[in-house]
């Protein structure tokens, strides 16, 4: 338990706590009971949890947006068949940008209709793929593409319905709206040179597409106040050019993704609730100001719906002090199950769940078992001075963009996903095997 003097340790979602036996718990459960159940590596997810972020953006959409708008989860944030049933389960609509995040969806029995289709380049056979398994919706990117899908409707004598990707030349980091900045791109169709409008008469003069709307998305863990409302703004000050010159009547603005979710102390937390309505507010009001209808709006959470869901239980094996150097503590996983912190040094909260109330005094890098030095999970850790062989460590926000990156670098086999429900707990992917690493070897 914990000592007087010693501080708390620091939990970035409420579904993390501490047991009875100073373990810690993740949507109610002992960790560590729950690793030696499954072995590890082991992703969790927190199936509540998914379902409560669901519902905060359907309540959102519902109380501020007008009908016909959809939140869409971005499936490439973590992708299985579990996943999609609980989104349809939900209401949620869906973004894929592959044909397997399509087949997946589809094989979960996900409705089709409410799917949109992603990407900067969509291949023929990815096409045809999504027109054949009944995508609702195709966000095109570029003009190759809408000839494209132009041609693969014609042959099946359908309509399709498109969105176009646009870029409103959004700097997220300085939330200025400039006309360069993002507009460099190798995504959508910039406003500011003129692409936008382009694009928009090519698509117009496609007999086989319905041109329904547009899309910006303009970045991911966005905490930036206004980079929402900025894009927002000019995107339908781009919709009301198009109709006063074009006579063109778009239903739907797409807004992307981005709100950002705290991995660590330091960053800041998104009341999503109070951000939408305070945005519908603002489109409101420039719609008034344009004369023209509210369109129906989507956006696209990946992050903010799976990430504080997630956690990735590990087992401690070495633990290296290199005297006047730095300290290791090495785990059985690493970066083939969490690529992030080699690829863009991304921040995650580390702690000892076995360990959860003892000071932490022991700064150390916690890596992993690749062979690879750059394998690294988070450096600067503050661990237990006891950490030893057979703790249990946990990473926490992991829901997001883990599994969906994971490989098989070194032969390793993914983990298994466990997800915890109100009564219990479930594999929704199995652990890789051996033979699931040679399956395809002649
Ligand atoms: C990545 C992405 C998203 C999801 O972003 P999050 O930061 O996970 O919310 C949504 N839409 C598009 C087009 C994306 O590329």
């Amino acid at each position: 338990m914990l000592k007087i003097g010693e501080t708390k340790p620091f939990f970035p979602c409420d579904n993390l706590g501490v047991g009875e036996n100073g373990r810690l718990t993740f949507a109610g459960r002992d960790t560590v009971a729950l690793s030696q159940k499954y072995g590890t590596p082991l992703y969790l997810i927190d199936e509540m949890r998914v379902r409560k972020n669901c519902r905060t953006y359907l309540q959102a959409f519902n109380k501020n947006f007008p009908s016909g708008s959809l939140p869409l989860y971005a499936s490439k944030a973590n992708s299985f068949k579990q996943l999609y049933r609980i989104m349809q389960e939900e209401g949620m609509g869906i973004d894929v940008v592959s044909a397997g995040e399509i087949y997946t969806a589809k094989a979960a029995g996900f409705p089709m209709e409410n799917a949109f289709f992603h990407g900067n380049n969509k291949t023929d056979e990815d096409v045809n793929f999504a027109m054949e398994t009944g995508v609702g919706y195709f966000v095109a990117d570029n003009e190759e593409e809408v000839l494209c899908i132009q041609a693969a409707a014609e042959k099946k004598n359908i309509r399709q319905k498109v969105l176009l990707r646009l870029t409103p030349g959004i700097d997220t980091h300085t939330y200025e709206a400039v006309n360069t900045g993002k507009v460099d791109s190798k995504f959508g169709n910039a406003i500011a040179t003129g692409q936008a409008e382009k694009i928009t008469l090519l698509t117009l003069s496609q007999k086989n597409i319905e041109l329904c709307g547009f899309h910006c998305h303009i970045g991911s863990q966005v905490f930036t106040e206004d980079v929402f409302e900025c894009a927002a703004a000019i995107m339908l000050r781009f919709m009301a050019e198009m109709k006063a010159k074009h006579g063109i009547q778009a239903k739907i603005l797409n807004l992307g993704g981005g709100y950002g979710v705290p991995y660590v102390q330091a960053d800041g937390r998104i009341d999503i609730p109070a951000k939408i309505a305070g945005l519908a507010a603002q489109m409101r009001n420039e719609c008034a100001a344009l004369g023209m209808e509210m369109p129906a709006v989507c956006m696209e959470p990946g992050r903010s719906i799976v990430a504080d869901a997630g956690l990735t239980l590990y087992t401690v094996g070495a633990v290296k002090s290199i005297p006047g150097y730095k300290n290791y503590v090495s785990v059985d996983g690493g970066m083939a199950d969490n690529p992030r912190y080699a690829l863009y040094r991304s921040r995650y909260t580390c702690l000892i769940a076995n360990k959860i109330n003892e000071k932490t005094d022991f700064t150390a890098s916690l890596v992993g078992r690749c062979c690879e030095s750059g394998d690294i999970i988070q450096e600067n850790v503050s661990f237990p001075a006891n950490v030893c062989r057979g703790d249990i460590a946990a990473v926490c926000t992991t829901g997001a963009y883990n599994y969906a990156m994971s490989s098989n670098y070194n032969r390793l086999p993914r983990p298994a996903t466990v997800m915890l429900t109100e009564n219990g707990d479930y594999v929704a992917v199995k652990r890789e095997s051996f033979e699931d690493l040679t399956k395809l070897d002649i």
